[in-house]
């Protein structure tokens, strides 16, 4: 704020930006519970709108064309936006977030080097310590913007498979001998002497797009040797460096709800990853530098006969307990609502149905709970691993729905893209069914033996087809 300035006309863009950092702690808050997380999507975007507002607000246009430029830059990207999130299916939500962590990143360095390139062609450089500051805030910003975009774009193209060109698919690949390791230090190194160069000749723009460029590398070749079980770790990671790098730029253009904002989805992101290493028993340390998944998928040889929903049903006539494990394959067919009445069905008969919910079942976190929230499942029945997996033993039926990975018995073993990898121990019930089209392998490329099991029975088809004609099966008995 001016120090000059005393009226509450200065005071307004501060308290703007006080209410706006409000709604966004109101909103994170709210984003911790299925139940309340719509609420918590509400006060964010008004957030983010009352800082907008509060930002144009103060600026002062002269006769400049910068207001028209700016209304239609936010009209674009709201319209852009719009469409992207009403078009969006639910199996494609974890790229829009990746996207998005991208574009996050950019948009600070965008702005960062923005400012960099006008104090240098206005000749208006910082002296002393302040040059010291602001440059290197400048460098950090470029650093960790450039490898958020570079690094989400390819994460985005792991989690989509890969890329149709000319009508060839060419499937996104996984790579990082060890040696890569001594590149990305190389490199980093590099970036941090550059760093120092902008300082040393801070008239010079040219160090600064070499950080960008060798930023944009970094981005790369830090994502490119990670897959298998270690995508949801990496997703989390890049969100953080998406909000560090938003509070990098607030603190170069003066910004305070940039700060508070970027702050607050960096230290949300670094609490993410902290949970999902937990969930997937990685140091966080193993999943950046060390090459967990190949790209190649396994050949799948074995084979099984598959049931069908009359024998199912017949087998889930009369029991006590059935577990439903959803997967990705639930999301993909959209058969929550049928599952939902499958659970009805058989609680009506007395038997207890819970959900047991592995930490990265789907594509992104809490993936199963919102689709079964939107079934109404009340929350109540979404069992955390460690607890269902306590259960597994006294279970009758465990109904895996377009899952794989997460019940993949080959996590134990130590070794392949899974290893290490807690599961939820489906083959501990009694019976297991297994509903999905194929005997074809989950995202971590690797075959499961639960299928070939003597207990496990194979409902091969779509999930919503499937579970709409074990349904009615169990209303035929
Ligand atoms: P998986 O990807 O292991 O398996 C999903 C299964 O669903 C497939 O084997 C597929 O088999 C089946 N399927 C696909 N479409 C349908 C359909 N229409 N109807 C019925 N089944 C279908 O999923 P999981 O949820 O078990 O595991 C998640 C995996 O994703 C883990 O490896 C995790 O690390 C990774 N991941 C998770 C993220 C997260 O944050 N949650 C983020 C990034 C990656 P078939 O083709 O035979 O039908």
């Amino acid at each position: 704020m001016d120090e000059n300035c005393n009226s509450l006309d200065c005071a307004l863009p501060e308290i703007g930006y006080l209410v706006a950092s409000i709604l966004f702690i109101m909103g994170l808050k709210k984003l911790g519970h299925p139940r309340t997380a719509p609420t918590g999507n509400l006060y964010g975007a008004m957030g983010m709108l009352v800082a907008v507002v509060v930002t144009i607000a103060q600026m002062d246009f002269g006769e400049t064309n910068n207001f028209i430029l700016i209304i239609s830059g936010l009209a674009i990207g709201g319209f852009i936006g719009y469409l992207m999130a009403v078009r969006v299916q639910m199996t494609g939500m974890p790229e829009m977030v990746a996207l998005f962590n991208g574009f996050g990143g950019a948009a600070s360095a965008l702005v960062a080097a923005s400012e960099v390139f006008r104090r240098i062609n206005e000749n208006d450089l910082p002296e002393g310590l302040e040059l010291y500051v602001a440059w290197t805030a400048i460098g950090l910003s470029a650093l960790v913007g450039w490898v958020t975009l570079t690094g989400s774009l390819l994460a985005m193209m792991k989690l989509k498979g890969g890329v149709e060109i000319f009508g060839t698919w060419y499937r996104t690949p996984t790579w990082g001998p060890e040696w890569l390791n001594y590149i990305k230090g190389l490199v980093l190194i590099s970036i941090v002497g550059l760093l120092y160069m902008t300082i040393e000749e801070s008239g010079n723009q040219d160090y600064v797009i070499a950080i960008i460029a060798l930023s944009s590398i970094l981005g790369i070749l830090f994502v490119l040797p990670i897959g298998g079980a270690d995508m949801p770790v990496v997703v989390s990671l890049l969100n953080s460096l998406s909000g560090i790098a938003a509070a990098f730029t607030g603190f170069i253009i003066g910004n305070n709800v940039l700060i508070i904002a970027g702050s607050m989805v960096g230290a949300a992101g670094l609490i993410l990853t902290n949970i999902m290493c937990k969930a997937m028993n990685r140091q966080l340390i193993d999943v950046l530098f060390k090459s967990f998944g190949g790209s190649d998928k396994e050949q799948v040889t074995r084979t099984k006969v598959g049931s069908d929903p009359e024998e199912v049903a017949m087998v889930c006539d009369g029991i006590s307990k059935c577990i439903i494990i959803p997967g990705y394959g639930m999301a993909v067919s959209q058969c929550q609502h049928q599952v939902r009445e499958f659970a009805d069905i058989l609680e009506a008969n007395g038997c207890e149905v819970k959900y047991g919910i592995h930490p990265v079942a789907g594509r992104m976190p809490g993936h199963m709970n919102v689709l079964l929230a939107e079934a109404s499942v009340p929350y109540e029945k979404l069992i955390e691993m460690d607890d269902i997996n306590s259960e597994m033993g006294e279970c009758d039926v465990a109904i895996v729905v377009g899952a794989n990975d997460t019940v993949n018995p080959a996590a134990r073993s130590g070794e392949g893209p899974l290893a290490g990898m807690p599961i939820i121990d489906a083959d501990k019930a009694r019976v297991v069914v297994m509903v999905k089209r194929s005997l074809s392998v989950g995202y971590a490329g690797v075959d499961n033996d639960l299928f070939y099991e003597d207990k496990t029975m194979m409902l091969f088809g779509d999930g919503k087809q499937m579970m709409t004609e074990l349904v009615s099966s169990l209303k035929d008995l």
